[in-house]
């Protein structure tokens, strides 16, 4: 943990109090000094195809507007046999005032006759990291990806979690994501993979501001 790291503030481009304290707990587990700023600017048209390129336009609009480092997330289920749908249509899937549980539905009526070797799905995180050309010379983007494989159950299980965990089956486990204690999900899950991974890049931007 170097010096400059303790003292690095960020903004988190979400409007979600949650999400901010989400990402102060964990990212400060591992900063000890990081301070997650929540976001109160405009929030940008996400118009773009990948994970990728919507936590990127939601980061850099954080960051042009604020002038800080900024960070945004992007998430989704893709499955296999459907060339990676819903991916990032997964929030509105069944329509984009439909909601969790008929998201879900839809997807399990239309995997109804694929079979088990063919049910493969992974949930994928992306964060985007944006520093701003004031704090450093032509700016700096960044994008760590996390990805948990598994597969879909035939019938929702589990209470625990939110949109598509009770379908879905971590690789290794006969449960679903909804059955696993929320400890071991924000261990395992795409999200703590995408977290690891933008770890050693925020302690990088870091030292370079020092
Ligand atoms: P967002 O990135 O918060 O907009 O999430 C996009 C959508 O992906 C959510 O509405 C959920 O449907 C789905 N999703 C993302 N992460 C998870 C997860 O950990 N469990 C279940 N569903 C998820």
């Amino acid at each position: 943990m170097s010096e400059a790291s303790s003292t690095l503030e960020v903004v988190l481009a979400t409007h979600n109090q949650h999400k901010v304290a989400e990402f102060q707990r964990i990212l400060g587990e591992r900063m000890p000094g990081l301070t997650v700023l929540a976001y109160d600017g405009p929030s940008p048209v996400e118009d773009g195809t990948s994970f990728a390129e919507n936590a990127l336009i939601k980061a850099r609009a954080a960051a042009a507007h604020t002038g800080r480092i900024a960070l945004a997330d992007d998430s989704g289920i893709c499955v296999d046999v459907m060339g990676g749908a819903p991916g990032i249509f997964s929030a509105r899937w069944a329509g984009s005032r439909a909601g969790d549980e008929n998201n879900l539905r839809l997807l399990l009526d239309q995997l109804a006759d694929v079979k088990r070797p063919d049910r493969g799905a992974s949930f994928r995180c992306t964060i985007a990291l944006v520093v701003p050309d004031a704090l450093v010379p032509g700016g700096e983007e960044v994008v760590a990806e996390g990805r948990w494989p598994g597969a879909l159950a035939y019938e929702p299980r589990g209470s625990h979690g939110f949109g598509y965990d009770p379908i879905f089956e971590p690789e290794g486990r006969e449960v679903t994501a909804a059955e696993l204690a929320p400890e071991v999900k924000n261990a395992e899950s795409h999200r703590a993979r995408a977290f690891a991974a933008l770890v050693p890049e925020l302690e990088r931007v870091a030292a370079g501001l020092r």
